[in-house]
């Protein structure tokens, strides 16, 4: 049936529904889902089709201009999404749409390459090409080229080939010979790797178990928990995707895998293309990295269906798959499944979400699961599967925890290798093994301060200290990018008493390369590894053994294979531990537990020094001992009794202003209206000052509120916002099931 009119959400925050007319010439291909241009005030904008209408009661309604791109850009389910997800994230429609659809999707400004392609116009006789030689013989050597080709080329790769040029293709298709054609190429970020085909690894008990879980709730979803698939560093969860998805394709359906940004390297894109390399367009990959023109292909590749696989980092889960049949959330714990900017969902959560919407199985596997979804599991929300066992047989590496205050006693100052663990590294340099060194900071020393006057060198944007690189003989905020030279004297007394302190991995790497000048040692950090090049490199260097020591931040913590490191050295644990956050216990878990999995993955057992002001604390002794059940029983004892995540949801509201009078009187009153406007069923916090006070030169206040009903609370908070009038330099931001608490 064809609408006479449409709703729309315009592009634009204006967080309201508009009606159009639809003309008869367009109402053929207008639909839920389309994207369009329609007049707004007295311009134009685009807009997403939410609804078709036989009749609107809106006044004054105006035809739309035109339709952008091709088809439906958006299914009736993901739009249901969408609306969950406004709902639940506390934000507007259009806002979501941003994540929702690709930005070279939403205005449709890059389209398919096209490129120039040549064949023969008709059978060329003999006699003809005689002729055409003794008149023109590098026409003739050209068209007899191209006569014969099965099947039309490339004109540059033909040129190329023949090392003729392209006016004297032109003339062949001015005398008719032949034809020459613009065609649509796919721009495949992977288009010039070959994948080899690989076979199904045969599965362990535990594993097959898994599967099975698996087949049955892709089989039949309808009565189908989600899955939590826990299962230990190595145990083999992704031979399980893999078989998972094949059996999704089987029963003719689609699958999402989301992992991590950082764990989309090119071994994990080889796993997934090389499974399904009998049919080479099924799997498309989606991450940060595609240009603008592969983003589109990529993404009409999936839209059209003839990418059923979508490998991808947080946005992947709104990929345009339809008839889904699997999503999949590898290292569901990891934090960065959160997107810190509106719409802040969390990539997991809008997967569980969208699986029940598209009636679909859903997988959520990791080493250390978040203590959300371990909770669901034990309340039975959702089902649990649990791999204990290393694929390759492997005993858990064994955990030493290194006893810093004792460092101290013995007169070293902030000690980066005790004597236990450096013991450890010479004896593996002698073996000829591997070792990894972790710490997460970067830089050389984390402040400067002045042993006279005791002043430290803050940023002049955010209250935090500066860090001081040495590779750049600068000191730099980690925060807000901006950089300050290294002063002789203190600025603020005068006095030529500066001194370093702290140390992040820049430090690291000249200690532990002055305590082994014959070692190899390399750092992988955001300030080493600008290039992508030279990520590639030290890795593949690391993996053929020409480094023996690699230091690094939690890029390297996850998902690196290397058979050869026996030693994992955790700098300093308590880094994590001491944030004001009320996942800092659980976070020092899982990062402890993910970085002890990168030792002993080979024949040898592996052995982790993990080096603590505090070895008591109990993320650090359940995770000596691996034992998660322990860990979770206390955390969520901890949580419920503080009324915290899993127990209540918690929202965090942000109010900041370059002017920090304005800012916290803003806070305060809207404390003031909250407290009228919400039931006694929910938590309300004062205004306080953000732990991290200052970002980016401004002022930043924090309202928590926590409470059961979060649908509620959502709608109660957007509709007090909206009622009351910030002044215009007072930025208001609504964080709901916050990760950032700084
Ligand atoms: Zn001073
Ligand atoms: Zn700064």
């Amino acid at each position: 049936m064809k609408p006479s009119y449409i709703r729309v959400i315009i592009d634009r925050a204006i967080h309201r529904e508009l009606d159009y007319a639809v003309p008869e010439t367009l109402a053929e291909r207008v639909g839920i889902g389309t994207r369009v241009r329609v007049p707004f005030r007295d311009r134009s904008a685009l807009a997403t089709v939410v609804a078709t209408l036989d009749h609107s009661d809106a006044k004054g309604i105006r035809p739309i201009e035109a339709i952008i791109g091709e088809g439906p850009a958006l299914s009736g389910p993901l739009l249901e999404l969408a609306r969950w997800i406004g709902a639940y994230y506390c934000c507007p429609l259009e806002t979501v749409m941003r994540s929702l659809l690709p930005q070279v999707i939403r205005k449709a400004e890059i389209g398919w390459k096209k490129q120039l392609f040549v064949r023969p116009a008709r059978k060329i006789e003999d006699e003809e090409l005689d002729k055409l030689k003794k008149r023109a013989p590098r026409q003739a050597e050209l068209l007899e080229a191209i006569s014969k080709l099965d099947s039309p080329i490339l004109a540059s790769e033909l040129l190329r080939k023949t090392s003729l040029d392209n006016q004297t293709l032109r003339a062949l298709s001015k005398r008719g010979l032949i034809e020459l054609r613009e065609e649509a190429v796919e721009r495949d970020p992977h288009g010039d790797e070959q994948f080899l085909e690989t076979a199904n690894l045969e599965l362990n008990a535990e594993q097959a178990n898994a599967l099975e879980q698996v087949s049955n709730a892709v089989a039949s979803p309808e009565n189908a928990r989600p899955i939590l698939l826990h299962g230990v560093t190595g145990s083999g969860k992704t031979e399980i995707y893999l078989q998972a998805i094949a059996v999704a394709l089987k029963h003719g359906r689609s699958a999402i895998v989301l992992v991590p940004e950082k764990s989309i390297t090119p071994q994990t894109v080889e796993r997934f293309k090389g499974r399904f390399a009998s049919t080479p367009d099924t799997v498309a990959v989606l991450h940060s990295h595609l240009s603008q023109g592969e983003r589109h292909d990529e993404w009409h590749k999936i839209n059209s269906g003839r990418a059923r696989i979508v490998i991808g980092a947080r946005s992947a889960v709104f990929a345009p798959l339809k008839n889904l049949g699997l999503i999949i959330v590898d290292e569901e714990h990891e934090t960065t499944y959160k997107q810190e900017e509106a719409p802040r969902y969390h990539a997991r959560d809008v997967a569980v979400v969208r699986a029940k919407i598209e009636k679909c199985a859903v997988v959520l596997g990791s080493a250390t699961p978040s203590l959300e979804s371990y909770h669901n599991a034990i309340t039975e929300k959702y089902k649990l599967a649990t791999l204990t066992q290393r694929v390759d047989g492997q005993q858990m590496p064994l955990m030493r925890i290194v006893d810093l205050r004792q460092e101290r006693r013995k007169g070293k100052i902030a000690p980066i290798l005790s004597e236990k663990l450096s013991q450890a590294i010479s004896d593996r340099l002698e073996k000829r093994e591997q070792t990894i060194l972790f710490l997460n900071r970067r830089g050389f020393s984390t402040s400067l301060l002045c042993s006279n006057c005791g002043e430290a060198r803050d940023c002049p944007n955010c209250s935090v200290a500066l860090t001081f690189h040495r590779h750049l003989a600068r000191l730099s905020c980690h925060l807000c990018g901006h950089t300050a030279a290294v002063p002789k004297k203190c600025p603020a007394c005068g006095q030529d008493a500066l001194i370093y302190a702290g140390f992040g991995t820049e430090k690291v790497e000249a200690t532990v390369t002055q305590f082994f000048p014959k070692a190899v040692v390399r750092r992988m950090d955001a300030d080493s590894m600008t290039r992508k090049e030279a990520y590639r490199e030290t890795l593949r260097n690391f993996r053929t053994g020409k480094i023996d020591i690699l230091v690094g931040t939690q890029m390297i913590a996850k998902g690196l294979h290397f058979p050869n490191v026996t030693l994992v050295g955790i700098i300093n644990a308590d880094l994590s531990l001491h944030m004001p956050d009320f996942r800092a216990g659980e976070r020092t878990f899982q990062l402890l537990t993910q970085v002890a999995g990168r030792a002993g993955r080979g024949e040898r057992t592996g052995e982790v020094f993990v080096q603590t002001y505090t070895p008591f604390s109990p993320s650090i002794q359940f995770a000596r001992h691996h034992d998660f059940a322990g860990y979770f029983q206390q955390e969520l004892e901890f949580r419920e009794r503080c009324d915290f995540p899993p127990f209540k949801h918690a929202v965090l509201i942000t109010v900041r202003s370059a002017h920090e009078g304005r800012a916290k009187l803003s806070a305060e009153t809207l404390v003031r209206r909250l407290k009228e406007n919400l039931g006694a069923e929910f938590t309300l916090g004062d205004a306080m000052p953000a732990p991290l006070q200052k970002l980016q030169g401004q002022f930043r206040f924090h309202i928590l509120l926590r409470g059961g009903a979060i649908m509620r609370l959502s709608r109660l908070v957007r509709e007090t916002l909206d009622k009351l009038p910030f002044p215009e330099d007072v930025a208001v931001a609504v964080d709901v099931d916050p990760y950032q608490l700084l």
